[in-house]
């Protein structure tokens, strides 16, 4: 099985020391070649791993943090002091890494040799110290890692690598992120503004405006053999409705929705983004909104954010580059409105159109239904139910002098009945711990309406990304008691600010 990100690469680095002389040098080699050998191994790590030769001193360890730096498949690079390296030697390189930083505390061999231990062995296998001395300098620098301990055959540790190049991965998408929003923000809309100078700085993306005619100009160039292509995926892939099909007396509202996707997706790719926003207040001569060439392109990968809402683009985005070969997906969600039964409350989620077939593993309806807002034409659209089981939403909010993500933890669930009158996708959701210290939770914390709902990537891969990024996280799930989450929100306001410096 090939890997998500086969063509990307960790780095492992193994830290040492001239002193032990060649036959343990040697042994050092061979045995941090096993354990990124098994690393790599594991269907869990989703890139490759690649081993570097063992590093004994300052300026080999500048040199190999400048290389990862500047090689753009590296993801990230991962550390391990299989030996005692003392650490004064590693001051040069973790400042001048600028790549995500794995500190991995593990060991060659599982078991002691209880009965043939001797000081050859304690020589040789000193992480537990020697990963202490590492760890004292990239903390005293106040270098931003995540730690992983345990043996690299138990597979939570080849799980927790993994989350985290999946997180490394999600920043190198961000990065290097291209957003191109037609139309800007909806009038008036508080949470969907934001400082898009700032979002560059902090998450590498750059956002832009194009005019919404852009799109209407691009539409005009779509071929009638390219939308027939997509209009015959779209009745292979998916239950179109009758009216709908060829011969069916609407099936030019499907082509004219299919030729939306086939420009939107031109037009994006002529502009190297893979992120965008639409906003039904400014439709310019489109005939309808977009609806179901939004869901396709989610579905392609795109990160997606409506009513201009960049910041939950950036995050669809995000979530799917993480996502990326798990079961699940990963969509732009709205919390539209609730069942509000005492002791089993839930949360119905949709949006008027745009929602992510990624979410389904059952074959989505295409349907054709009035839009009450906008003007326009009725637009075509996916409509079906988000599997059951947990997934995370996640909102980016503008707190002016930073970026806030905050998370809920939540377990889908199946409608408690067919919804047969709801004419757009959905899904419905328990959020942990309960639906009070939920809701209470997110509103404290000033949390968006928009959100991704990711059902692949998990909340620890936001949480890495979050540190990545250097942007606040709350997270709201089993563990959150309304005092505690409070005063979270109370100390993280002196931490962030204090952390930006003066
Ligand atoms: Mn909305």
């Amino acid at each position: 099985m090939s890997k998500p990100y086969a063509d990307r690469e960790v780095w492992f680095f193994t830290g040492s020391q001239d002193l032990y002389g060649e036959e343990t040098l040697r042994q050092v080699a061979e045995q941090s070649q096993e354990v990124a050998r098994l690393l790599d191994a594991s269907a869990d790590v989703p890139a490759t791993v690649v081993w570097k030769p063992v590093l004994k001193d300052s300026d080999s360890i500048r040199r190999a943090m400048l290389d990862a730096n500047s090689d753009d498949r590296v993801l990230g690079v991962i550390t391990w002091m299989h030996t005692f390296s003392p650490a004064k030697m590693w001051i040069h390189g973790l400042s001048v890494l600028d790549k995500p930083l794995l500190h991995l505390h593990t060991q060659a061999n599982v078991e002691l040799p209880w009965d043939s231990i001797d000081f050859d062995f304690m020589n040789l296998n000193q992480a537990a110290h020697g990963d202490r001395e590492y760890a004292y300098i990239a903390s005293r620098m106040g270098v931003t890692r995540t730690t992983v301990s345990g043996h690299v055959s138990n597979p939570a540790v080849a799980r927790r690598v993994g989350t985290w190049v999946r997180a490394s991965a999600g920043r190198a998408a961000t990065q290097s992120l291209r957003l191109a929003r037609f139309g800007d923000n909806m009038r008036n809309v508080a949470v969907t503004e934001g400082d898009k100078t700032e979002a560059e700085v902090r998450f590498g993306v750059s956002v832009n405006t194009w005019g919404v005619n852009d799109l209407v100009a691009a539409i005009a160039q779509v071929a009638d053999s390219d939308v027939d292509l997509v209009v015959k995926e779209y009745e292979e892939l998916y239950d179109v409705a009758p009216e709908l099909r060829v011969g069916g007396e609407r099936h030019e509202s499907l082509r004219y929705a299919a030729k939306q996707e086939v420009a939107l997706e031109t037009l994006l790719s002529s502009l190297g983004a893979r992120a965008f926003t639409t906003n039904f207040e400014d439709l310019g001569d489109l005939r309808q909104l977009p609806g179901i060439a939004v869901q396709r392109l989610m579905s392609k990968g795109y990160g997606f954010g409506a009513e201009g809402d960049w910041k939950t683009a950036v995050l669809v985005r995000a979530a799917k580059v993480m996502g990326e070969g798990l079961p699940g997906g990963a969509s732009l969600m709205e919390d539209y409105t609730y069942d509000l039964t005492p002791g089993d409350e839930l949360i119905l989620g949709a949006h008027m159109l745009e929602i992510c077939p990624s979410l389904t593993t059952s074959t989505p309806r295409v349907e054709i239904h009035p839009l009450g807002i906008g003007g326009k034409e009725d637009p075509v659209r996916m409509v079906f139910d988000a599997d059951p089981g947990v997934g995370v939403v996640v909102s980016l909010a503008d707190m002016r002098e930073r970026f806030r993500l905050t998370a809920n933890v939540v377990d889908v669930v199946p409608p408690r009945a067919s919804l047969p009158h709801l004419p757009v996708a959905r899904a419905v959701w328990k959020p942990r711990p309960d639906f009070a210290t939920s809701t209470e939770a997110w509103l404290t914390a000033g949390g968006a309406h928009h959100t991704v709902l990711s059902t692949a990537a998990g909340v620890e891969a936001f949480e890495i990304f979050a540190d990545l990024s250097g942007t606040e996280l709350l997270v709201i799930d089993e563990s959150t008691t309304r005092r505690g989450f409070r005063d979270q929100v109370r100390w993280n306001q002196a931490y962030h600010r204090l952390a930006q410096g003066f």
